[in-house]
């Protein structure tokens, strides 16, 4: 058992002590079968969630609805879902009924993949009900009962199968791949930001080609925003030499550079519709612009990299080596590193100074001086020292006042 495991495994002892079932399920199980890293524990139960409340000191109720709840006793948090089934989902994204159940078998069907719908437990015995183990050893993802009723249920498993293929290097089974190739456009009853986590776990994945070929093949990309145009687009990045996204601000840096989007206005509104956070959209606008000069010129001027900042600079190189035009990024770290000063407020004068020396007054004027004073250091024309910083605010304010 992984070591998450062996942490975890109190709770569900105490849990069988009682007389109730419990397990490990979800994807921690897929994953350590696979040998990957786990990132979150999962447990099922089949007591109801007062009964685990009953159990524990102290818990929380993260999702008490759907009969989760978190398990504080043991270390880190452990969430605990009671078995349940589902029922209704009239909407195409959410049951409108949960039904708590005593039966693992019964939860397990609800899963979306039978990779996902395996249990696991306390002792590390595998309980696979629906062949997952088998689809594991085939690397397929298959749909845990009838695909097309699954989707109907929830389309968001649709993107999910696009995602896990990337993850994890799988096929998707063709009676699955064909029902998402029927049902692709039920994908615009999900919630943008829920398609959104999908979409850049699949271009961060590690077979990302793979996933992308899915999402061609099923047409599941027209119902995305802004990609019903973009077939071409998703065929160049797949042509590209075998490529890795580290990070989502590089993720989303890649694609506006992939569509060729002409200003930040673009970008805005592309981003915006994909319901990004404002800090993504300024790391990708500055990136983007980063990108053009380095694309134009090969490297990019000293104010250039100061007011790209390291962070988007960075990226913008990752992004720039995926398409055959960036640097060694050591080489920029080292240009970065050689500039004069980093940081505006590493200037040697600031607003007090100038308005002490009476150099100005507080004001409009007094950030464009300040602005001309951090560009002149950046760009070495003057050295950051306050005799000299001070010499120049007085001699651009002079011609101001003329
Ligand atoms: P990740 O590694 O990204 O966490 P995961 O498979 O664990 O992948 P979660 O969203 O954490 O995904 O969900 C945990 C488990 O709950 C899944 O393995 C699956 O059994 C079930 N599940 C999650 N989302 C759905 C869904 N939309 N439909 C059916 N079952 C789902
Ligand atoms: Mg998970």
């Amino acid at each position: 058992l992984p070591t998450e495991f062996q942490q975890a495994k109190p709770i569900i002892d105490t849990i069988e002590a009682a007389g109730y079932e419990a397990y490990f399920v979800g994807g921690s199980v897929r994953d350590t079968i696979l040998g990957k890293p786990i990132h979150d524990v999962d447990i099922a139960t089949s007591a109801f969630p007062a009964e685990v409340k009953g159990l524990f000191k102290r818990t929380v109720d993260t999702g008490i609805e759907h009969g989760t709840v978190m398990i504080l006793d043991h270390g880190q948090g452990y969430e605990t879902t009671t078995f349940r089934t589902e029922s209704g989902y009239q909407d195409f994204r959410r049951p409108d009924q949960v039904t708590f159940v005593r039966s693992l078998k019964e939860d397990l069907k609800r899963r979306d993949f039978t990779i996902n719908a395996l249990a696991m437990r306390a002792n590390g015995e595998v309980i696979d009900l629906f062949d997952g183990l088998q689809d594991m050893d085939a690397g397929v993802l298959r749909a845990v009962g009838v695909a097309e009723d699954r989707f109907h249920e929830d389309a968001l498993r649709m993107m999910r199968a696009v995602r896990f293929a990337s993850q994890l290097g799988f096929t998707i089974e063709s009676e699955t791949a064909q029902a998402i190739t029927d049902n692709a456009a039920l994908l615009t009853k999900i919630a943008v930001e829920r398609t959104r986590v999908e979409w850049e776990k699949l271009l961060m994945g590690h077979d990302p080609v793979r996933g992308l070929q899915s999402l061609v093949a099923t047409e599941l990309y027209r119902y995305m925003p802004h990609m019903a145009d973009q077939k071409a687009m998703l065929q160049t990045i797949m042509a590209l030499p075998a490529w890795q996204l580290p990070t989502i601000n590089s993720t989303w840096t890649f694609l506006v550079w992939a569509m060729d989007l002409q200003d930040s206005t673009d970008i805005r509104s592309l981003l915006k519709d994909w319901k990004t956070s404002n800090e993504l959209i300024d790391h990708v606008t500055a990136a983007w612009k980063a990108l053009n000069a380095l694309k134009q010129r090969g490297q990019l001027t000293a104010s250039e990299l100061f007011d790209t900042g390291l962070p988007a600079l960075t990226t913008a190189n990752t992004v720039a080596n995926l398409f055959g035009f960036g640097q060694a990024q050591a080489d920029m770290d080292a240009a970065y590193a050689a500039l004069p000063i980093q940081d505006k407020h590493a200037l040697a004068v600031n607003g007090g100074d100038l308005i002490k020396q009476q150099i100005v007054t507080p004001g409009p004027q007094m950030g464009q001086i300040l602005q001309q004073l951090l560009t002149a250091v950046v760009t070495g024309q003057v050295k950051n020292e306050v005799p000299a910083l001070t010499e120049l605010a007085r001699m651009i304010a002079d011609t101001k006042n003329d």
